[in-house]
């Protein structure tokens, strides 16, 4: 696992053209007039004591005093996320993931390791599928799960058809989805930051698990190695693609508020945090005040780095969390 480097599954070209992709997408959305009034209470603790965190591309994002949760205030509108999507950044982001599909492949490997600790066998709903490459591993893991995939692109969905045949597939929003509790699994990669009504969508997916059923998911943890370095500067903050940012205590907030059971919160890429930070020391000496400067001569130590990337790891102060989630039966 601690092979997984930014580099690797940054694309340069991605690297490259994402912020200009972000400015003209954000500047599109910008022109569509939100209807959406500023919320006057944290989206996930309800707390009212919330202030500005920082602007992004035109987008506010304020952070919650009370459970740390970072969230675009006001919500883009579903016409401006629309646009986003449906625009030319959605096949921008299908085209970087066809590049760097080989090098996603074993942080999906270690997806699938955990969610077989819990599941060998039944119906897996994996939402917000992309271009297939969590399918794709699964496939070479020769799971017994009989997987149905929802994406509401239209290329990636094309993408899709064209890779996996056989695989189940709604071209559409999981909000659209009939409502039967049909499956012993859904799996949601790196999605869960992008959605704007979090509490409907929560309710949505309890109602399509089974009693007893699984829910696997991955999001940023801002409470973590890498974003306490970036803090403001980190590339992840990305409004109006990520509008919900998580910790593991919005987390459990979350969890409990919808009823689900938390098994387990993990950090398992504490080499991505660390190859992220490298670059960052690498390019401007404004981190070196404290710890940046210490880190970049420690980080030429091999010893030190790859025990550094083990400790982050392990204790959840990896900036991806992977979750369990059950529910109860
Ligand atoms: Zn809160």
């Amino acid at each position: 696992m601690n092979n997984i480097t930014f580099d690797k599954i940054h694309t340069q070209t991605k690297q490259k053209k994402l912020m200009d992709m972000m400015h003209l997408s954000a500047l599109a959305c910008h022109q569509i007039y939100n209807t959406n009034n500023p919320a006057s209470a944290c989206p996930i603790c309800q707390s009212t004591e919330f202030s500005f965190y920082v602007e992004k591309f035109g987008f506010r994002l304020d952070k919650c005093h009370k459970c740390q949760q970072i969230f675009c205030n006001p919500m883009p509108n579903r016409e401006q996320l629309n646009c986003y999507y449906n625009g030319e950044m959605g096949e921008f982001e299908n085209q970087f993931f066809e590049d760097s599909f080989e090098n996603r492949i074993p942080i999906f490997d270690y997806r699938i390791k955990i969610i077989q600790q819990y599941l060998d066998a039944g119906n897996l709903l994996d939402i917000g599928s992309a271009i297939g490459i969590f399918i794709e591993a699964l496939n070479r893991a020769n799971t017994k799960l009989n997987i149905s995939c929802c994406e509401p692109s239209e290329d990636a969905c094309e993408r899709l058809r064209k890779r996996f045949p056989k695989v189940t597939l709604f071209n559409d929003w999981m909000q659209n989805l009939p409502n039967t509790a049909q499956y012993d699994g859904i799996s949601l990669w790196d999605t869960l930051e992008h959605i704007d009504q979090i509490d409907t969508f929560c309710t949505k997916l309890f109602n399509l698990l089974k009693p007893g059923g699984y829910w696997f998911f991955s999001t940023p943890n801002t409470s973590s190695f890498e974003w306490e370095i970036a803090g403001k500067d980190h590339v992840q903050l990305l409004p109006p693609g990520h509008i919900n940012l998580f910790n593991p205590n919005s987390i459990k907030i979350l969890l409990n508020k919808h009823d689900f059971e938390l098994i387990e919160i993990l950090t398992p890429n504490g080499s991505l945090d660390v190859s992220y930070i490298e670059k960052l020391l690498a390019k401007s000496t404004k981190y070196d005040v404290n710890i940046g400067a210490f880190l970049k001569e420690k980080f030429k130590d091999a010893e030190f780095k790859d025990g550094f990337i083990q400790l982050i790891s392990q204790t959840k102060n990896a900036g991806n969390m992977l979750v369990v989630a059950r529910k109860p039966k």
